[in-house]
């Protein structure tokens, strides 16, 4: 399967400022020597090796992933902002799609009024949660005084599958599993398993939080897994003012995954008051923390911090 980052954002769209962005000039004008500019290759060499968080933005968008399946199907992991993009940007011809929703915040569901194939007659859109009321929950947000076109005024064909934590529900090829995790509220991770591969995606936990039950069934359901999206908004100094607000630290994730075998984890839900430079700091300490513990009996793992854009073959 292949997974696309469309919105890696927490909380709510964070547009890069026109600050943020004279800083990275100034900061990349600071360091051009006179030999960086004598030909081309000079300058392409200079850019190439200037740090990941001048040359690159890990995006303003809230949560919306994509995987697309070996079998053709489309799905969409939460509704966030970055669905807009998708439906921009994505040469998707697909009109079917498989949504699943880790829990309603609106940062993983404000996308769907500004999704352009939601006003497309011919779009087949498949809901799955653990939540009964899911499709009523999608619709208070586009009814008024909230937005001008009704839910069920501009709604593709729809159907509602309500997943059962811990059953593996299969679709298509893909066997897809949830589980409850901490967060004010509750949120749901899911696994997708397809060809041998396994995918998870866990926004919105708080690891710190979690029973010994809880660590279980998670331990069970992340074991082994190809690629992990995981939470971590916070710096550990930030996780213990806020304790509580559901999300959680790098560290914390990268002690959690190598617990359970996680061969490549990607730092996601970004908070929305870091800059590139904070958030790629950020996924360095992540790094330096799982080398600064090597023992040989703990797994190797590779870290990276999600950024819109990317697109990785699991
Ligand atoms: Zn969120
Ligand atoms: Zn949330």
């Amino acid at each position: 399967m292949r997974v696309h980052f469309w919105g890696v954002r927490g909380s709510v769209p964070t547009p890069m400022s026109s600050i943020q962005l004279r800083n990275k000039i100034t900061a990349i004008v600071q360091r051009i020597t006179p030999n960086d500019l004598k030909d081309e290759d000079s300058r392409e060499k200079f850019i190439a090796n200037l740090p990941q968080w001048l040359v690159s933005t890990v995006g303003g968008n809230t949560a919306c992933v994509e995987i697309a399946t070996r079998d053709n199907q489309t799905f969409l992991l939460d509704a966030g902002t970055g669905l807009r993009e998708f439906g921009r940007l994505s040469d998707n011809p697909s009109n079917e799609f498989h949504m699943f929703f880790s829990h309603f915040h609106w940062d993983h569901i404000q996308g769907i009024p500004f999704w352009g194939n939601f006003y497309d007659k011919k779009t087949v859109l498949h809901i799955y949660s653990p939540w009964p009321f899911s499709v009523k929950i999608l619709a208070k947000q586009m009814s008024f005084p909230y937005f001008p076109t009704l839910f069920s005024a501009s709604a593709p064909t729809i159907h509602f599958h309500l997943m059962k934590e811990g059953v593996p529900r299969q679709v298509g090829n893909v066997k897809v599993t949830c589980i409850k995790m901490p967060h004010p509220g509750a949120s749901y991770s899911y696994s997708f398993e397809e060809n041998g591969k396994k995918f998870i995606y866990a926004s919105d936990v708080e690891l710190t939080e979690m029973d010994a039950k809880t660590k279980e069934k998670a331990q069970k359901l992340f074991c082994n897994a190809d690629m992990l999206v995981l939470d971590a908004q916070y710096t550990i100094e930030e996780l213990l003012r806020k304790s509580n607000w559901g999300h959680s630290n790098c560290c914390h994730d990268v002690d959690f995954a190598r617990s359970c075998g996680v061969k490549n984890l990607y730092l996601f839900h970004h908070e929305p008051n870091y800059s590139d430079k904070d958030i790629f700091n950020l996924t360095q300490t992540a790094r330096w923390y799982a080398e600064s513990d090597s023992a040989p009996q703990k797994s190797k793992i590779s870290i990276f911090a999600a950024c819109e854009g990317m697109d990785i073959e699991v």
